[in-house]
């Protein structure tokens, strides 16, 4: 489940100067005090424009190639590099979330520019623009920035996921003997541009298919339920647990996998009874 998350504490202009400080030529320290004002500008309007969902409206400031490849670099060179007040600085950054919000269950293992670099290079060290993820997202998004269709990922620091309603959805079918869970999200109850959003986010991510390798686990500890209880119980029993385990999960997001797969599994009348195989 895609998750929001607070945003880091660091600003904006104590990590630019932070990574400033690092250099050691003071001729390379002064370029990059001449475009402080362009970049900690462009942060502000990046921020003022997520808030309300319209960075679509962004454009990268108008500076010199050498200047881009120099502010791309600084992120590198100065905030990833090992050693250094930087790097405390993207760890703390790092650290908001230990689970990737892109994909609601990956491990955070390093940074992701919500906006790529590549285009944006003056936000390459805002904070704001440094979302912590998982290894498998970042490179599944890769350097894909917002497209005029409304083609762009959530943000976690920004956007909430509606939560209310359920748009996440799983069945069970038992094929090639034995059950398999199938993930997909239906987003008819949200306007175009939701919609859009979330499938879009989907899709690219992989989430419905990485939803599936994940709930497989989940899947075999249903059917040792089934094994263990179906004789004491019966089926009728069998499908009260996973509603009940479908409710408790709920409770966190109705649009969970784990929730999703206990409901799924609550709905399959073969399942419930036992017959795994076809
Ligand atoms: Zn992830």
């Amino acid at each position: 489940m895609l998750r929001t998350v607070t945003a880091p504490l660091k600003n904006h202009e104590e990590v630019y100067d932070y990574c400033v400080s690092q250099y050691a030529k003071n001729e390379i320290k002064q370029n990059f005090n001449l475009l402080r004002p362009a970049v900690i500008g462009q942060g502000y309007l990046f921020v003022a424009l997520a808030q309300k969902g319209g960075v679509l409206a962004l454009e990268p400031i108008d500076v010199s190639k050498n200047d881009q490849d120099k502010l791309e670099d600084m992120y590198e060179l100065r905030l990833v590099n090992k050693n250094g007040i930087s790097r405390e600085t993207y760890d703390a950054i790092r650290s908001v979330s230990s689970v990737c919000p892109y994909c609601g269950f990956g491990e955070v293992s390093e940074l992701d520019h919500f906006l790529a670099k590549s285009v944006f290079p003056e936000l390459s060290v805002c904070p704001l623009n440094l979302i912590p993820v998982c290894h498998r997202c970042n490179h599944l998004k890769g350097a894909t920035n917002p497209t005029p269709e409304g083609n762009f990922f959530f943000n976690p620091y920004f956007d909430s996921v509606p939560h209310e309603e359920r748009w996440l959805f799983a069945r069970i079918e038992i094929v090639n003997g034995g059950p398999k869970l199938t993930y997909w999200i239906d987003t008819s109850a949200f306007g175009d541009t939701l919609a859009h959003r979330l499938e879009f986010h989907f899709e690219k991510l992989e989430l419905c298919r990485r939803y599936q390798e994940r709930a497989a686990e989940i899947l075999v500890e249903m059917q040792q339920h089934v094994e263990m209880y179906l004789s004491k119980l019966g089926e009728e029993g069998i499908r009260l647990h996973f509603v009940d385990e479908a409710i408790r999960w709920g409770k966190k997001t109705v649009n969970g996998l784990e929730a999703t797969a206990y409901l799924a599994a609550s709905l399959h009348d073969d399942f419930c009874n036992g017959n795994f195989k076809n």
